[in-house]
């Protein structure tokens, strides 16, 4: 049994050598043969071979005298114990050696007797195979003939090395490098990068034909062509474009150069392919770019980099935008500067900033005015962006330009129309502050002005159509029409009219019942009108429409104001002349009365019919010390005469009137319950609040009266269980005239002013009434007076107001004294002076139109003499020295705070 040959310590490393060489298994080369047979014929030796010492077989790459094998397993092999030792291994008979004895080999064909072989050790230290010679006769080498066959050894590896360092080249080089047996069309060799490309294994490729890699070479004729054409090829060899297959079926575009390298035998071809997949990728986006470039509508241009920021870049390109943009043809834009285009409002500082940030390898934007070939301007947006070569630098500029015109303009609109509005509202708040006609009027005009700097013409439009001047808003008769076209169009128009110009602006302005009744004519100042003008124009129409009928409500109801005051005024004087001419008689009539009372011929009978004329003169006269009362209170003519006053006594007093017609229950404690006040005045208050417990409890049920002391004063509680007061009219029946729902129903007689007079008595003398009470259950009413009256009570405050209404007429003053506020009327500023110097007042309130314009030099005059109120137009500032300011028109509610205020405010200032 044959004894298989040792495996190399280093058989692994080995084997990878063996495979990274790439010799296994490929076609026989002219070098190597002509190495096999060199060692041949210097050995003297039949056969000559190159053989590769794989796992399991021994292939041969060169073979001289052999070629019935090209290949033998590995057990069998004379060099796998060759490639064990570092020399020559040398078998000079087979038959006597142990190893060899029985080999196959030896015992049959090719029947080898000798063998000498040298170890193919490449860098690295492995021993690939051998360069080995055999003969089928016993033979011995020379010594010359050793040092020969090692040489020849030596020179194989060095083709070895050679050849692996080509394909090493090949490998690392990217290209796709092929080597192909032209007359076999078989492939020899691929490089890594073919390999990977293709998805091929060497070994797989080496089945191949060009066909499989090139579908096209399969075509009759086509193969030959290639042939002839390499073959015809001068220098460079043969180029063409082709698909080349990959083994997983799919194809890519290829450019193939191929050459014939002639070696001696038979030829190689050399093939190199070009994947073109990615140039003809980046080809068709370049296409695809260019195409977007010049269909842009932004407008390109590529420009070199200027030397410096202060320079200019020249155009070396412009796209189509660009010339349209510019209104110029491209002869007129290449190597032009960019500068061509600019003018007096481009931003050449921007600009330099803008080329500076480019020369420096970064984008730039700026924003600026830039100008067409006629001269014309229109804003751009500017974005540029450096090109930069291979060695860094800057080698173009990209330049877009979009033309922001239009959002520009809307932009500064917008800003124009937010002027405006800012305007308008300052203007309206005088328009609607305006109260009477010709100061509308006259607003509307200033706010014109104001508005546009244009001059405005306001109109009215006659019942008879025709349109008329005016400065009160009222229509004079007769004016004659100047029956203007363009006024005429502007009537019919819903929306304001402009003239061709945009100079002369009209708008029609609605008055009641939505029909036009005024018309604005407005000429335009310095600049013409703008979209932001007619639009601003239209709120200003519209707000003197409002404003307008504010004024007509307002004279209206300045009218019934008036009438109310009057009528006042006339009544107070009626109360006052009544009063006084009710007096007397009914003073002699009680006098009389109580004469005839003690007469002793008078029955009881009698005697008790004059006490009742008595009572009823007394109800009646004291009726009348009331409205007296009302009517001096009124008048600011209204004093308390102070006094000791037991109001056990006097409550007594007049509880024994009442107890005629009605059961008084009165309890007190022994003494007297002392007050300081007005006898008088005091007395009415109880004669009204018993009154109207009797009055009001009308099924005759007994009024209780309660007196006590307190810590400071008296309280004196009137108790009736009569019909009592809705929850509803409580608040309001200590005011003038006022009377509950319930005793007008019940028809229960009354004026409503007993209770107002009542209250204003009370707190006249610091005390309090107030009233608790159930509907149908009854009242009690309690008074509570001090022992000493406190300092006078803001609700007598003395105000002196200035109103050109007069007191008559003065509104305010009416409403102001409904407060209970003393109120004297002046028309003049020197009035004003006078009647402070007669008096003491706790406020001032001013209407400042009164003053004229001098509003400082006023206040010099009564400054810290009293709180100063100022009213006046809304809007203009106070002056300072004023306590308190109101705008007109105003809510009396406002005026009161103000007066509080302003009182406050002088009280602080005085400490
Ligand atoms: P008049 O002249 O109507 O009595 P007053 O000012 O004295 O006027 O009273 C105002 C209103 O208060 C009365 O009209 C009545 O409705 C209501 N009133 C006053 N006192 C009483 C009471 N004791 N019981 C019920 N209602 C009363």
């Amino acid at each position: 049994m044959l004894a298989a040959p040792p495996i190399p310590d280093n058989e692994e490393a080995r084997l990878a050598a063996l495979e990274d060489y790439q010799l296994l298994d490929t076609a026989p080369e002219d070098v190597f043969d002509a190495f096999a047979r060199a060692a041949a014929q210097v050995c003297g030796a039949p056969i000559g071979l190159i053989t590769l010492v794989d796992r399991d077989r021994q292939f041969f790459k060169a073979n001289i005298g052999l070629t019935e094998l090209s290949e033998t397993p590995r057990n069998v092999s004379f060099c796998a114990y060759a490639i064990l030792q570092d020399g020559i291994m040398e078998v000079p008979d087979a038959h006597v050696d142990e190893r060899f004895r029985t080999n196959p080999l030896v015992t049959g064909d090719p029947r080898i007797r000798f063998y000498a072989g040298v170890p193919l050790v490449v860098s690295g230290g492995a021993a690939l195979g051998t360069l080995c010679v055999l003969d089928r006769t016993p033979h011995e080498l020379s010594i010359e003939q050793r040092t020969a066959l090692r040489a020849i050894a030596d020179a194989v590896v060095e083709a070895v090395e050679a050849r692996r360092a080509m394909l090493r080249l090949f490998d690392s080089s990217h290209a796709e490098i092929y080597h192909l047996d032209p007359t076999e069309r078989r492939l020899i060799f691929a490089s890594q990068a073919a390999r990977t490309n293709l998805g091929y294994t060497l070994a797989e490729l080496r089945d191949l034909t060009l066909a499989d890699l090139l579908p096209e070479m399969s075509i009759v004729d086509r193969y030959d062509a290639f042939l002839e054409q390499m073959r015809a090829a001068t220098k460079g060899g043969a180029t063409f474009l082709s698909q080349a297959r990959r083994k997983n079926g799919s194809t890519y575009p290829v450019e193939v150069s191929a050459e014939l390298m002639p070696t001696r035998g038979n030829e190689i071809a050399l093939l190199f392919f070009t994947d073109l997949t990615e140039r003809i990728e980046a080809n068709s986006r370049i296409e695809l770019l260019s195409a977007a470039v010049e269909t842009a509508q932004d407008a390109i241009i590529i420009t070199t980099p200027p030397p410096d920021a202060q320079t200019s870049p020249t155009i070396v390109y412009a796209n189509d935008a660009y010339l349209r943009q510019k209104q110029i043809a491209l002869e007129g834009v290449i190597g032009k500067p960019t500068s061509a285009f600019f003018g007096p409002k481009s931003d050449r500082s921007g600009l330099v900033e803008f080329r500076e940030k480019m020369l420096a390898g970064q984008s730039a934007q700026i924003e600026h005015i830039t100008y067409r070939s006629d001269g014309s301007e229109y804003y751009t947006e500017v974005a540029g962006r450096p090109m930069i070569g291979a060695d860094g630098t800057v080698t173009h500029f990209v330049i877009v330009t979009r033309d922001i015109t239009e959002a520009v303009m809307r932009g500064m609109t917008l800003e124009l129309q937010n002027e405006r509005l800012t305007a308008l509202t300052s203007i309206a708040r005088d328009l609607f502050s305006a109260l009477d006609p010709r100061a509308l009027a006259q607003s509307l005009l200033v706010g014109v002005r104001e508005l546009t700097g244009g001059e405005g013409r306001l109109l009215a439009l006659r019942s008879d159509g025709a349109l008329v001047d005016t400065d009160d808003l009222g229509v004079a008769p007769g004016a004659p029409d100047a029956g203007d076209a363009f006024l005429r169009t502007a009537l019919t128009a819903p929306i304001s009219v402009l003239d061709d110009e945009n100079r002369r602006l009209a708008i029609g302005i609605l008055g009641a019942g939505r029909r036009t009744a005024f018309m604005l004519d407005v000429r335009a100042g310095e600049a013409a009108f703008v979209a932001a003008d007619v639009f601003a124009f239209g709120l200003l129409a519209q707000y003197f429409a409002v404003a307008a009928r504010n004024v007509e409500l307002y004279r209206e109801l300045a009218a019934r104001r008036s009438s109310v005051v009057e009528l006042n005024q006339v009544k107070n004087d009626l109360i006052a002349m009544l009063a006084h001419d009710f007096k007397g008689p009914l003073t002699t009539i009680v006098g009389f009365a109580d004469v005839l009372a003690e007469d002793e011929r008078f029955d009881d009978e009698s005697r008790q019919f004059l006490a009742m004329i008595s009572s009823s003169a007394l109800r009646l006269a004291s009726l009348a010390t009331d409205t007296l009362a009302l009517s001096r209170l009124e008048q600011n003519d209204f004093s308390l005469h102070v006094e000791p006053v037991d109001l056990n006594e006097l409550v007594r007093d007049v509880a024994r009137i009442f107890s005629v017609t009605r059961t008084i229950d009165i309890r007190a404690g022994d003494g007297p319950h002392l007050v300081t006040g007005d006898r008088g005045r005091l007395r009415q208050v109880f004669e009204n609040i018993v009154g109207n417990a009797i009055k009001y409890s009308p099924g005759g049920e007994t009024v209780e009266i309660r007196i006590r002391d307190t810590s400071d004063g008296v309280e004196v509680s009137v108790r009736d269980r009569g019909i009592g007061i809705p929850d509803s009219d409580r608040a309001k029946l200590f005011g003038r005239f006022a009377r509950a729902s319930n005793a007008r129903e019940l028809g229960i007689g009354g004026t409503g002013f007993g209770l107002y007079l009542a209250k204003r008595i009370v707190e006249m003398h610091g005390g309090t009434i107030v009233v608790s009470t159930r509907v149908n259950v009854g009242s009690t009413f309690k008074i509570a007076l001090p022992n000493s009256p406190k300092p006078q009570q803001s609700v007598n405050r003395r105000v002196l107001l200035l109103d050109a209404d007069g007191d008559a007429r003065s509104y305010i003053a009416h409403t102001l004294r409904e407060d209970g506020m003393a109120i004297t009327v002046v028309g003049t500023e020197d009035e004003v002076v006078d009647a402070l110097d007669a008096g003491a007042f706790d406020a001032a309130v001013i209407d400042v139109d009164l003053i004229g314009r001098d509003e400082a030099a006023f206040i010099g005059r009564v400054a810290r003499r009293t709180a100063l109120v100022r009213l006046g137009a809304a809007g203009i500032p106070a002056e300072s020295g004023w306590d308190a300011a109101l705008g007109k028109p105003f809510l009396i509610k406002d005026l009161r705070e103000s007066v509080d205020r302003a009182i406050g405010r002088h009280a602080a200032s005085l400490k």
